[in-house]
C-alpha cells in the first residue's frame, strides 16, 4: 500500500515530517509522497534528518499546484521534479499570491455583493480577522450571520449552514454571491509547463471533488486533449466505488499514469487517516511502477 497525497505542517496539515514518516511506517506503506500546497519545503526538511530513523519506504518528491481552468481552481499534482527548479517555477507563478492578499481580495468582493443586497454589515474595517489563518469566506459568513435583518434578505438554506453558502451558491456560476476564485491563480497550461520544465509529471488530482463539473469524465476528456497531462489521481479518499472505477478506466483507455492518495491533512481533515483515508482506501504499490521517476 502507499500514499502519494499528503499534507505536512508545510501547508496546511496538522502532522510534522517526521511525525508522518513514523506514521507511515507504522501503517507499512511501502512508498509515500509529502504533496504541500505550493511548498518543497518538505524535501528540505528531509535532507537534513537521517529519514531512515524513522520510515525505511521509498519517498517521491511531490507537490500539489493550484491553478486556473476556466472558472475552477483546479489542483495538480506534480511528482519527480528537481527541487530547486520547481521552487524557481512555484517563486515565479505564485509571487503575488499571498494567502492574505487572496483572502482579502475576496472579503471586498462578498461585501461588494452584500452592499448591493442591502445587507446589514459592519464596515470592513471593523472585522477583527487572521488573513493568514483564517478564511475571508467564512469571516464574511459569519458576519452576515450575525445581524439577524440579514435572515429575510437571503435565501434560506444560505442561513443554515456555510456549506450551503458555499456549495450551493458563492462556488456556483450565476449565483449572486458567485466570486471567480480562479483568476486569482496561474493558468493550468502555465502550472504544467512549470512541472515539467522541472522535470516532473503533472497528475489531475480528485476530479470528483469539482461540484461545479457536470460532466466530470468529459470534462478529463476536454483537458487531457488540451493539455500534456501525465496521469490522473483515480484513488482517493473521497471517491466512490464507482466514481473510481469509471476515473481509472479512463486513465487506462488513454494510456496516463495512475496515482492516489488520502490527501491526509492531519487534525485540520479529521476522519481521513494516512493510507486508507476513511477506512477503506487502498492503494497498490503497481500504480507507480511505470512511473518512470
Ligand atoms: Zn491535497
Amino acid at each position: 500500500m502507499i500514499d502519494m497525497h499528503i499534507h505536512s505542517t508545510n501547508s496546511d496539515g496538522s502532522k510534522t515530517v517526521t511525525e508522518i514518516l513514523e506514521m507511515a511506517q507504522k501503517q507499512c506503506l511501502n512508498t509515500i509522497s509529502f504533496t504541500d500546497h505550493e511548498s518543497c519545503n518538505a524535501y528540505d526538511e528531509l535532507e537534513k534528518i537521517d529519514v531512515s530513523r524513522y520510515y525505511s519506504g521509498k519517498i517521491i518528491k511531490g507537490v500539489e499546484l493550484k491553478s486556473q481552468h476556466k472558472d475552477l481552481v483546479m489542483d495538480i499534482l506534480a511528482y519527480g521534479f528537481d527541487c530547486q527548479k520547481m521552487k524557481e517555477g512555484i517563486a515565479e507563478c505564485y509571487k503575488n499570491l499571498t494567502r492574505a492578499s487572496i483572502q482579502e481580495k475576496q472579503i471586498k468582493e462578498f461585501y461588494e455583493i452584500g452592499r448591493n443586497l442591502n445587507l446589514n454589515l459592519r464596515p470592513i474595517e471593523e472585522l477583527q480577522w487572521d488573513k493568514n489563518k483564517e478564511w475571508g469566506s467564512i469571516v464574511f459568513y459569519n458576519e452576515m450571520k450575525s445581524h439577524i435583518e440579514n435572515k429575510d434578505k437571503l435565501a434560506s438554506d444560505i442561513w443554515e449552514s456555510f456549506s450551503n453558502f458555499k456549495n450551493n451558491h458563492y462556488h456556483i456560476k450565476g449565483d449572486k454571491f458567485y466570486i471567480n476564485r480562479a483568476n486569482n491563480y496561474p493558468n493550468i497550461k502555465k502550472i504544467i509547463d512549470v512541472i515539467h520544465k522541472s522535470g516532473g509529471k503533472a497528475f489531475i488530482a480528485h476530479i470528483f471533488e469539482y461540484r461545479e463539473i457536470k460532466d466530470k469524465i468529459a470534462e478529463l476528456e476536454e483537458m487531457v486533449s488540451k493539455y500534456d497531462i501525465d496521469g490522473i489521481e483515480c484513488y482517493y479518499t473521497n471517491f466512490t466505488d464507482e466514481e473510481h472505477k469509471e476515473v481509472l478506466k479512463f486513465a487506462k483507455d488513454h494510456n496516463l499514469l495512475i496515482s492516489g492518495g488520502s490527501d491526509y491533512h492531519g487534525d485540520f481533515k479529521p476522519g481521513i487517516n494516512l493510507g486508507i483515508g476513511k477506512g477503506s482506501l487502498n492503494v497498490p504499490d503497481s500504480v507507480i511502477e511505470n512511473w518512470e521517476i
